[in-house]
């Protein structure tokens, strides 16, 4: 069985959680998060990007996902990934959508 263990503002932070939790060898799904790029109808509130966990890692998921909320408090700048151009959140070095590294390549 799966349960819900975040409600995301954003696709990324959805999926910075999806990558955060998968450090910690939690398979976890994000749902909705695709609803973003069809647009539209749906009102923004009901296609909230979702984290979703086996509910045997369920509390061990949540605690992470706490830390992380505490490390927000934190602000440090958004960044745009050089490669695809999408905006990432500061405490993140890797681009959640196509994982390079904030510094980008090196040449
Ligand atoms: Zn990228």
């Amino acid at each position: 069985m799966m349960k819900r263990v975040y409600i995301a503002d954003n696709a990324a932070s959805a999926w910075n959680i999806k990558n955060l939790l998968q450090q910690c060898n939690i398979d976890s799904e994000v749902k909705n998060d695709q609803l973003y790029s069809v647009a539209g109808e749906v009102p923004v509130t009901e296609c909230m990007p979702e984290v979703w966990v086996d509910t045997a890692v369920y509390e061990r998921a949540r605690e992470l996902v706490l830390e992380s909320e505490s490390r927000e408090d934190i602000v440090e700048p958004d960044w745009i990934c050089k490669k695809c151009r999408e905006t990432n959140t500061g405490q993140f070095a890797i681009c959640w959508s196509c994982q390079t590294p904030m510094a980008g390549e090196s040449d």
